[in-house]
């Protein structure tokens, strides 16, 4: 038996491929070498390989392996090659079944004590290996729930590099550290109930902007002092969205499992992510050394990314926002590499009005020019995306009475509003390769049949005309003004409509 096999998988953003794994025996001085692109991580595999399977009483042969890794050309990186290596091997040693190893693909990294140690990426490297045709997929016990998300393809999951030789067939007595644990529930998956818009009390304007948002998909800006309660309304946007469908939800199971977060379950609601603005590009956009790790744009993906505080996000991470709200992907280039991940996100942001965040109040300070920069951080190419910005106020006891204790949205009524409206854009939308007026570009919605009359639109000309509103500010006001129509059930919009849509884009000049 010269050359064994094993396989395994190496993942560049969610894509996974098989990676075969070929094991010689030679004749030569007893040792270990390891060809086929190996990075660090990789590299180390060695060290832990010789070690788990001398302490897990497998009896590795002294012997010189040669450990191929094909295709060469596939960058691999990361330790959940272990697993499929010490297999391969201790079948080319003649301990375990070449046989049943070569059918399976297996994922893990080895513990110096022959432990089988969870790895990121479970759940899309299972979804690569069904995808590749393959019947089984041996994985690491912590991971066995997150990969029987995984239909049609076998999972076994394995405590260690021992109960993995006995799965294949060795000769050897089960150790109770062995035996199989039970799958990990992990924590619940369940975030508990969403937070609900009824919760909001008064503000509502900005709660009638938010389920314009949802409804249309618009990427919204919140404008307002600290304590108006933009975090709070930006956390209840995933609430009234639609949910998740069968492939986003996998979508998003498999960024969280790439991010090392537990997966027990899938789960329908839309993510909602909200990094702090000290957090790096890579950490917002994706990256990392070693695996390319999803950063929090794709971990919102199918869902809402929340900046708050917008204005004070680096530089570097606010530009390479542009490219994925352009494209709805994130592509992470590396030296020999290229990983994508998703990234199409509806983006609210958040600003306080002047640096200090007390503009109008005695204490602030803050200059023209210095709140012009502030919030000139944001203008250009990323406002340009964002077809809804609003003013919030902060709520005085005076207002709160006012607000009284009518009956207020919730979010249970929201969504069904949403769901009616999306439902009614997607069948104007469907002869074309848009879904949601947010996704329509302005000179669609300009020329015929979709214009609208002169009359509908005198206001918003009125303001071209004067100057208040440019051309892309027009044509962000026109499909906000279809969301408003959609939401109202009428078939096109009448001046009622063009005139709240104007009314909406009042944080910035239009
Ligand atoms: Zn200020």
């Amino acid at each position: 038996m010269p050359v064994a096999r094993s396989s395994a998988i190496a993942l560049l953003g969610l894509r996974g491929e098989v990676v075969d794994i070929e094991v010689d025996l030679a004749a030569g001085v007893p040792g270990f070498h390891l060809i086929g692109l190996p990075d660090t991580a990789l590299g180390e595999a060695r060290e832990r390989v010789r070690s788990a399977a001398a302490n897990s009483g497998c009896g590795l042969p002294s012997k010189k392996y040669v450990v191929n890794l094909s295709p060469a050309a596939l960058p691999k990186h990361g330790s959940a090659f272990d697993l499929g290596i010490a297999l391969a091997m201790l079948a080319a040693g003649g301990v375990v079944s070449p046989e049943s190893v070569a059918r399976a693909v297996h994922l893990g990294e080895l513990g110096l004590d022959g432990r089988v140690r969870a790895v990121p990426g479970v759940l899309p490297a299972v979804l690569a290996a069904k995808r590749a045709g393959r019947e089984i997929a041996m994985v690491p016990a912590a991971a066995g729930a997150e990969a029987s998300l995984v239909d049609g393809i076998r999972v076994v999951p394995v405590a260690s590099l021992r109960a993995a030789a006995i799965w294949h067939g060795a000769a050897l007595e089960p150790q109770e550290e062995d035996a199989l644990a039970p799958p990990d529930p992990g924590p619940a998956a369940d975030p508990g109930p969403a937070p609900d818009l009824a919760d909001v009390i008064g503000n509502e304007e900005a709660v009638e902007a938010l389920l314009v948002a949802a409804a249309g998909g618009h990427h919204m800006f919140l404008l307002g002092p600290p304590g108006a309660g933009k975090t709070m309304l930006a956390a209840r946007l995933p609430g009234i969205l639609p949910p998740l469908d069968a492939e986003a939800a996998i979508e998003c199971a498999s960024v969280r499992s790439l991010s090392g977060m537990p997966v027990a379950s899938l789960s329908t609601r839309p993510p909602f992510e909200a990094p702090h603005h000290t957090a790096s590009p890579p950490a917002i956009i994706g990256g990392g050394s070693g695996v390319i790790r999803p950063g929090a744009v794709s971990r919102a993906a199918n869902g809402v990314l929340f900046l708050d505080e917008a204005p004070e996000f680096s530089r570097v991470a606010l530009d390479a926002l542009r490219q994925p709200l352009e494209s709805g992907v994130i592509v992470v280039q590396r030296a020999n590499a290229i990983a994508r991940f998703p990234a199409n996100v509806q983006l609210v942001l958040a600003a306080n009005p002047c640096p200090c965040g007390r503009l109008g109040e005695a204490d602030c300070s803050c200059t023209p020019m210095a709140r012009r920069r502030y919030l000139g951080r944001l203008s250009g190419p990323l406002l340009d995306r964002v077809d809804l910005q609003l003013t919030v106020r902060r709520l005085t006891a005076a207002s709160l009475r006012g607000a009284g204790d009518g009956p207020r949205l919730t979010s249970a009524d929201a969504a069904e509003r949403v769901r009616g409206a999306r439902g009614a854009a997607a069948e104007r939308l469907a002869a074309t390769p848009w879904r949601r007026n947010a996704d329509v570009p302005g000179g669609w919605l300009r020329a015929r049949p979709h214009r609208l009359p002169p009359v509908a639109t005198a206001a918003l000309d009125a303001a071209l005309e004067r100057g208040m509103v440019t051309m892309r500010g027009y044509d962000r006001i026109l499909r906000l003004a279809w969301t408003l129509a959609d939401l109202e059930g009428l078939d096109s919009p009448r001046q009622g409509q063009v005139g709240t849509a104007l009314a909406l884009r009042t944080a910035v000049s239009a």
